[in-house]
């Protein structure tokens, strides 16, 4: 079967404005096409990070343009030596571009992490949730009925293959703020929405006497499991409107 292919130019500006970049200028990540490789673009590579595991994959693959969460350039990019360089030449080399998109991919209403989080733990959307560099990234559901902590953790483990570290402060699960990755800080909204769990990626030993004193519940369900949805919905939209062969490659870092 004859599959599709695109010019970069092409696939990148469909990209910007479809995963709608424009919206975090301030992220310090370098949203965008960050490595140029070659002209046209026929397999599309998803992933969590850009690092060399993934790079290798990729090329063995046959991917053309690799769409990750986690990028090569955050904040400037001060010299490319070390890891940091051995990435870019391994980039370089094979030819396969790299694209990033990081906060656009966690907030996004359709594709994100957040959003897709939503979905696959059947909460009911309610609204944004969980401020960050001036945005509200992530959202909060309701859950069809009340639920025991203990239960919705292992629901949460079961759907997101993952093991949750989790502290009950005896609240039944019913309004879930959730904010994929290293989101703790987000912990602040939940008073005022009256969210009365909230999950996140990380662990922060920070979050522990806020959550206890406002009685929510905490779920830290691993930063790599709850960043893998968003540039997987991408790849589904990719293959559906452009008729691309994409590729997710997994490598969970059990964080
Ligand atoms: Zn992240």
């Amino acid at each position: 079967m004859k599959r599709s292919s695109i010019s970069l130019k092409k696939l990148v500006s469909f990209l910007d404005s479809e995963l709608s970049l424009s919206e975090f200028p301030k992220d310090d990540s370098a949203n965008g096409l960050q490595v140029e490789g070659r002209e046209r673009v026929g397999k599309v590579g998803l992933a969590v990070d850009a690092c060399g595991y993934t790079f290798e994959r990729a090329k063995e693959r046959g991917v053309d343009f690799l769409l990750v969460h986690h990028g090569l350039i955050w904040g400037g990019l001060k010299s490319i030596r070390g890891v940091a360089g051995k990435r870019i030449k391994a980039l370089l080399d094979s030819g396969i571009s790299l694209y990033a998109c990081h906060l656009p991919l966690d907030w996004h209403p359709r594709y994100g992490n957040n959003a897709e989080l939503l979905r696959v733990l059947s909460l009911k959307k309610m609204g944004e949730f969980g401020e960050y560099h001036g945005k509200r990234i992530g959202y909060w559901g309701k859950t069809g009925t009340a639920m025991q902590m203990d239960v919705f953790v292992k629901f949460v483990d079961k759907t997101l293959k993952t093991r949750s570290s989790y502290v009950d402060f005896k609240k039944k699960v019913r309004n879930v703020g959730v904010v994929s990755g290293g989101g703790w800080s987000a912990i602040h909204d939940a008073e005022e929405l009256g969210i009365d769990t909230f999950l996140t990626g990380e662990p922060s030993h920070s979050a522990y006497h806020l959550a206890k004193e406002m009685g929510v519940n905490l779920i830290f369900a691993g930063h790599y499991a709850t960043e893998t949805l968003g540039v997987k919905a991408v790849g589904e939209m990719l293959k559906k409107k452009l008729g691309l062969a994409v590729e997710f490659i997994d490598h969970p870092t059990g964080l």
